[in-house]
């Protein structure tokens, strides 16, 4: 069950995880320091990948209108769902808002659009 979580949930560990790796970069640069040239690579590799996080958050927010709330049948808690599968955020049932699919096996694929399925 690990394998899938809330899509929300995973661009925002994904935009939080590219400020780390800006960070990171922007860090190492400091060993550069001999190189005037490397340095400011890596300082801008390192403002580059916070300005995409940045850009990361701003899609979220975009998509976040997009998503539809519904009560997990599981816990209860209100979560967002984005796509026709998705999972809860807080306890990771899958939930879907087709009924046809409802009790078939959890697959990410429902959400591409030319399945045969659909
Ligand atoms: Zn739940």
């Amino acid at each position: 069950m690990a394998k899938y979580s809330n899509k929300i949930n995973k661009i925002r560990t994904f935009a939080l995880s590219l400020i780390f790796i800006g960070f990171i970069v922007m860090y190492l640069g400091i060993f550069f320091r001999n190189s005037a040239l490397l340095m400011t690579i890596f300082m801008l590799l390192g403002m580059l990948c916070i300005l995409a996080s940045t850009g990361v958050y701003f899609w979220i927010g975009m998509l976040s209108t997009k998503t539809v709330q519904v009560v997990c049948p599981n816990c209860g808690k209100h979560t967002k769902m984005l796509g026709r599968v998705d999972m809860c955020m807080y306890c990771n049932e899958p939930l879907t808002l087709d009924p046809k699919l409802e009790g078939v096996e959890f697959d990410e694929k429902y959400n591409k659009k030319n399945t045969k399925q659909s």
